[in-house]
């Protein structure tokens, strides 16, 4: 579904990412770990249109779409939940959702509404709230479903975990892994390897802005993944 070849970015002088490739397929979750600033979120906030990559292949569905704006990839498909889920506070869960769905026709919105909820209960129940008074996970909950209401193809995914409690986490990823059982693509980006890999079909491991192993998670031995990403990593 998504494929990422050759990825370079830089910030002026600075060359973050030199060499990343990956690849999300419908209904499997691709986890891609890596280090404290190996590049990883400017890999995703590229490819998902919010800074141009250098040079490198996106392709969605066979399409190159490198280079194009962030409402652009909405509109192919493809949508990022950013590192801190960035929801709007003051507004309540629901406003947030359909904010998410802000492209699709009316009748659309109220059905995806309706199957979101049912994927993520806890937003139902808290569906009047504003959403800064939700929890951190709750938050994440929220920022994930906002993406399932533009009805994408391929969710890219920020540190999901980041500043959440040891089960909350393994909540989130839960429904990460359930999302993608209803045929999304998810990528996730994590430093959390441990939590990350119970969930993965797929591992790409990033250093010092390079992948330097791609292959199937059964084959990312943890202590393989310690060992490549060095141990205060993780
Ligand atoms: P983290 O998990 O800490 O967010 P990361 O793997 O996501 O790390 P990036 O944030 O993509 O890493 O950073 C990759 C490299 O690019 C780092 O060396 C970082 O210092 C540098 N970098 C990131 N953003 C900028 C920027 N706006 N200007 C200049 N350099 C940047």
């Amino acid at each position: 579904m998504l494929e990422v070849n050759d990825l370079h970015v830089s910030y002026g002088a600075v060359n973050a990412v030199q060499g990343v490739s990956m690849k999300a397929d419908a209904g499997r979750v691709t986890v891609v770990l890596g280090a404290n600033g190996a590049g990883k979120t400017t890999s995703l906030r590229a490819i998902a249109g919010y800074h141009r990559p250098k040079s490198g292949s996106v392709t969605i569905g066979g399409q190159d779409v490198a280079g194009r704006r962030a409402h652009t990839m909405v509109r192919h498909g493809l949508v990022l939940v950013p590192e801190g889920r960035r929801v709007f506070s003051t507004l309540t869960v629901e406003e947030n959702l359909r904010v998410g769905g802000y492209r699709a026709p009316r009748s659309r919105v109220a059905k995806t509404l309706a199957e979101v909820y049912e994927q993520f209960p806890i937003l139902a129940e808290r569906r009047n709230g504003a959403a800064g008074l939700l929890s951190g996970g709750e938050q994440q909950m929220l920022a994930f479903g906002r993406a399932v209401m533009s009805q994408p193809k391929v969710i890219l995914m920020d540190e999901p975990s980041m500043g959440l409690a040891p089960t909350m986490v393994d909540t989130v990823m839960g429904k990460v892994r359930d999302i993608a059982d209803t045929g999304i693509a998810v990528l996730i980006v994590e430093q959390n390897a441990d939590a990350a890999l119970r969930i993965a079909d797929e591992v790409s491991v990033i250093t010092r802005g390079r992948t330097v192993w791609t292959g199937p998670a059964a084959d990312a031995s943890l202590a393989a993944v310690h060992a490549v990403l060095g141990e205060t990593a993780l």
